[in-house]
């Protein structure tokens, strides 16, 4: 008997699940499901980011969504063809809700569904205007009042925030706040982006003056505008600085700079939040419909309080406040911390001429840049990955197909290769005192970052300078308090010091909310970030998401949004179609809201 191709095997399931969505037999669709399955869901079925697992899980989903969403039209995706290996058949899909359109992926094992990624791509009848809806542009007949685009874009900004009240006001223009607020703009959300810096891009120019982008160029693309083929790898980052500021003009973003956020309260009777700003020394309040922070998971500097902190002499810096190594020729510096930005700030001012010690309080993950390329993120976001026809939007939906429960089974073998290939570097490290982890599970960077967005150093060169003793290293001990000139080690290790550079990391974003809305608020949405895989730093219950990212909150009209370049591109799809359908009045019954745990 000749063995089904792969794209048959999945057009079989398909049909079969199509059928028994649209005909509401939740049975029959959960039967095409095996035992171990999870089912992720960016906004299509659930309005939310959800990953049910188990066929219970998405029982109980289906019972409660299904009549409301109306699934229709599923169909294999003939772009993309199936494929199969390891006894695994993969395939891609479309399919319509009543409100909507969207893209899946599937994943069989022996006939029967083991993951399924539903994504929403756009809603019927408030479609970007691109491709064949592209604007025209010029107007023309005639017309004794026409306004050229010039006069149009101007009387908007004079008009937005002052007579005419934006639907959404983003806190925050980084790379976040711009990726979302050029969404909205393509969607026709009236929205307003604030930001306390002169410049878009300042978020990156103001940090430490040796930054590079960790990440590569594949893997950074901002919505809409690529950046070109002879990007840099790893951008430095007043380029990306610049770019962020080119693309907020050309994308015709609402772009408030210079414009501090001071508070924000919500008006359940209204709907409506009172957002105060001082915009050119002058206040103004904004009355929109939802509000965005977008105040960065990088923006909120932890800083130890030490004792004899208010006796130092010497200079004391958080990581952020660094100015980069010039002044520091010749001076002693402590640096607190083993992470990225120690390691990058530890070896710019060895370079500077700076006599740098570095304190490890505990085990740091470090993977080399070019390994982590080749070996993590090589098939998804590379040349190789391109020329393999894998574009960033199919890298990021095979990424997000992925359930976050299993997703370090795929991470583990890929670090076990990682440590093979490099296993002098990691013996030479750990012989020069460095303590090293692979994260709680042996899962390395991604789980980390996903899990507590710390931990880790993509090594660039700094390495090298701690096994060969430049930079001097201190480990597996914690400071114990500051005296007039140095730095004291619960050991009794004396480190003199004109300088201490505290790179000890970044508080959750919902301490924004405390700050600009109230602690009551904070702590009524809980801690933002995290998987709750109970590992360090990202304590449980399991959330199978991350949480209150890009989703609706316990307070309503309230949302979180950022992540790195890959995560404030992908996932301003979606919490960008969530904002317009509430803008339209489209009814959006949001499944498993999240719920609150922890308050920081
Ligand atoms: C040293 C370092 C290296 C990094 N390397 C990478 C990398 O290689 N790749 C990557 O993708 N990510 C990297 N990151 C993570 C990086 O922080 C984020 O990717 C990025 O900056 C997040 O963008 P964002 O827009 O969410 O936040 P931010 O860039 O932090 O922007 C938040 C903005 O909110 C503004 N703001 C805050 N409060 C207010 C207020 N009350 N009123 C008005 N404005 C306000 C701030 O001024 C800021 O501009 C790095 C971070 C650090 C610290």
């Amino acid at each position: 008997m000749l063995e089904e191709s792969p794209g048959t095997r999945v057009d079989t399931v398909l049909a079969k699940l199509g059928k028994a969505l649209e005909q509401g037999d939740i049975d029959a669709a959960v039967n095409l499901f095996q035992a171990d399955c999870y089912w992720r869901d960016l906004v299509a079925f659930t309005w939310n980011l959800k990953t049910m697992e188990g066929q219970d899980q998405i029982r109980d989903m289906l019972t409660t969504q299904l009549a409301a969403i109306k699934p229709a039209r599923l169909r294999q995706d003939e772009k993309e063809p199936a494929s199969a290996g390891a006894g695994v058949t993969e395939g891609w899909f479309e399919f319509e809700t009543e409100v909507a359109r969207g893209h899946g992926h599937i994943r069989l094992r022996n006939g029967l569904i083991w993951t399924l990624l539903t994504t929403m791509t756009e809603l019927k009848g408030h479609e970007e205007p691109k491709g064949l809806r592209r604007p025209l542009g010029a107007e023309h007949g005639h017309d004794p009042d026409r306004k050229t685009w010039k006069e149009k874009r101007e009387a908007e900004a004079a008009e937005l925030g002052y007579t005419t009240q934006p639907y959404a006001v983003i806190i925050g223009g980084g790379q976040g706040g711009i990726a979302l607020g050029a969404r909205l703009r393509q969607l026709g959300v009236p929205t307003i982006i604030i930001e306390k810096n002169e410049r878009p891009g300042d978020s990156w120019r103001k940090r430490y003056k040796s930054l590079c982008l960790h990440d590569p160029v594949w893997y950074d693309h901002l919505p809409y505008i690529p950046f070109p083929e002879n990007w840099p790898v790893f951008a430095p980052k007043d380029k990306i600085g610049d770019w962020l500021e080119m693309y907020t003009r050309v994308m015709e973003l609402n772009y408030w700079s210079s414009t501090l956020c001071k508070s924000a309260r919500y008006d359940e009777a209204t709907e409506e939040w009172t957002v105060i700003v001082e915009r050119n020394g002058e206040e103004v309040v904004l009355r929109p419909k939802q509000l965005v922070l977008a105040t960065g998971m990088s923006g909120k500097p932890n800083v130890p309080k030490l004792e004899g902190q208010d006796i130092f002499k010497g200079e004391q810096q958080h990581s952020s406040q660094h100015p980069g190594p010039d002044a520091y020729r010749g001076k002693k510096v402590v640096v607190i911390g083993s992470n990225n930005s120690a390691h990058d700030i530890c070896a710019a001012l060895w370079e500077g001429g700076a006599d740098v010690t570095m304190v490890q309080r505990s085990s740091t993950h470090i993977v080399r840049s070019d390994t982590l390329m080749e070996i993590g993120l090589g098939d998804l976001y590379s040349e190789r990955a391109l020329a393999a026809g894998v574009t960033t939007r199919k890298a990021d939906l095979i990424f997000a197909s992925l359930p976050y429960r299993i997703m370090h089974e795929f991470q583990i073998p890929l670090y076990e290769k990682m440590r093979e290939r490099d296993a002098k570097f990691y013996a030479d490290l750990q012989k020069a005192g460095f303590m090293l982890d692979w994260g709680a599970d042996g899962s390395g960077l991604f789980m980390k970052y996903l899990r507590r967005g710390s931990g880790y150093y993509i090594d660039v060169g700094a390495c090298d300078l701690v096994i060969d003793g430049s930079i001097k290293l201190k480990s597996g001990s914690d400071v114990s308090h500051l005296t007039e000139d140095a730095v004291v080690l619960k050991d009794g290790t004396v480190l003199p010091a004109d300088l201490v550079v505290y790179a000890t990391g970044y508080g959750s974003m919902n301490g924004w909310a405390a700050d600009l809305i109230s602690k009551d608020v904070a702590d009524k949405v809980g801690k933002v970030w995290g998987l709750g895989s109970d590992t360090p730093k990202d304590p449980g219950p399991w959330e199978g998401e991350q949480r209150n990212m890009w989703k609706p909150t316990q307070q309503e009209a309230l949302w979180f949004h950022g992540g790195n370049l890959h995560q404030s591109r992908h996932y301003s799809q979606y919490l960008s179609l969530q904002l317009k359908a509430r803008c339209e009045g489209i009814s959006t019954p949001v499944y498993g809201l999240q719920e609150r745990h922890h308050l920081s």
